[in-house]
């Protein structure tokens, strides 16, 4: 629900509105312009539906909103959220968010080697996992808190934000300790529990969408996470399922435009998940920019064979500057920037 108040509303009144709203066991959000205030009522639905919003003074109109997924819908706030996630670095509204790295944190030397590459060529936020959802219990599962400390250092020395993945609720108060943005991966998107204890930090979250999951399924789980107060959600497609095993999954590079019609969050499209081929994660990564996505997310190896994970389709630092100069020049046909991380390697 969206109540529009009257044109010059003075505050004393919006708080007693919004103390009313609260009083009827609602949450509000409130965004107070120049000349017009408008809050975002959340709750259950039963109760909104009765509630005698319109009856209070100085509101003007009750919106309803339609869409399952509130928070995140283009009604409750028209124009694109930018999100800053430290060292400089925006996402949103025309600033790219350019996550690159391994896929996992295996030594601190080979992490910095990689990291170092992959910021001269323009990324400005360092990805890598320190645990890892795999398939087979016998896979590497990731160095863990070890790891966690590696990802920090390199992160710091270089003034790059980073990423990495929280796979569990109960890992949550720790990574927080070390990262500067969660990954919610494919696997979990569905995790609510998860969902829920993100949504009560203060981190922004990168949000992966589920191999069969809808876009509506995904802008409800982004929904669990704004609904816990925290609004720094970034989309993320990686691929879904499909029938042609010729690709790792099937690149679905319209949700993109079909976001941004449905709401406010950015997207970010990971080509390395989607395709697993190094061969087709350029064209890729050039469609998602043109596509109108906020960022790409690439996986990076300086030794791909020895990779403990993800090595087969992890870009060379080379293939990776190469396709980084191409994404600038498309980036600006746009009038997109790439916010460089702030600082250099000492
Ligand atoms: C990853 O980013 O390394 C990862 C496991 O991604 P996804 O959850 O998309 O499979
Ligand atoms: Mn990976």
């Amino acid at each position: 629900m969206i109540i529009v108040l009257k044109p010059n509303t003075p505050s004393d009144q919006i708080d007693h509105i919004v103390a009313r709203i609260h009083e009827l066991g609602l949450r509000t959000d409130v965004s107070r312009g120049v000349k017009r205030t408008i809050i975002g009522v959340i709750g259950e639905e039963d109760v909104l539906r009765n509630a005698p919003l319109r009856a209070i003074p100085g509101v003007e109109e009750v919106v309803p909103i339609l869409k399952p997924f509130k928070l995140a819908s283009r009604e409750f706030q028209a124009e694109d959220s930018v999100f800053d996630l430290g060292c400089g670095v925006t996402v949103g509204g025309g600033a790219l968010a350019m996550i690159a790295g391994p896929c996992a944190i295996e030594g601190e030397e080979i992490l910095l080697e990689i990291a170092t590459s992959v910021k001269a060529a323009g990324a400005n936020i360092l990805r890598g996992g320190a645990y890892k959802p795999r398939t087979s219990p016998y896979s590497f599962q990731g160095l863990g808190e070890d790891g966690l400390k590696i990802l920090r250092n390199v992160g710091d020395h270089l003034h790059m934000p980073v990423v990495t993945e929280v796979m569990d609720p109960r890992q949550v108060d720790l990574i927080d300790r070390y990262t500067d943005i969660f990954q919610i991966g494919a696997r979990n998107m569905q995790n609510f529990n998860l969902l829920s204890e993100v949504g009560q930090t203060k981190r922004p979250v990168l949000l992966k969408r589920g191999m069969s999951a809808g876009v509506t399924d995904l802008l409800m789980s982004a929904e669990y996470i704004l609904a816990g107060g925290n609004k720094r959600v970034i989309l993320c497609e990686r691929g879904i399922r499909s029938f042609d095993n010729s690709t790792r999954n099937l690149l679905d590079l319209a949700i993109v435009p079909n976001v941004k019609g449905l709401s406010h969050l950015p997207i970010i499209v990971d080509p390395s998940h989607a395709t697993g081929r190094p061969d087709l994660i350029p064209a890729m990564s050039l469609a998602a920019v043109a596509a109108g996505a906020d960022g790409v997310h690439i996986e990076v190896h300086s030794c791909p064979e020895k990779a403990m994970s993800d090595g087969p389709q992890a870009l060379l630092p080379h293939q990776y500057r190469e396709l980084m100069q191409q994404i600038r020049e498309l980036a600006g046909l746009f009038h997109k920037t790439i916010p460089a991380a702030r600082g250099v390697a000492p």
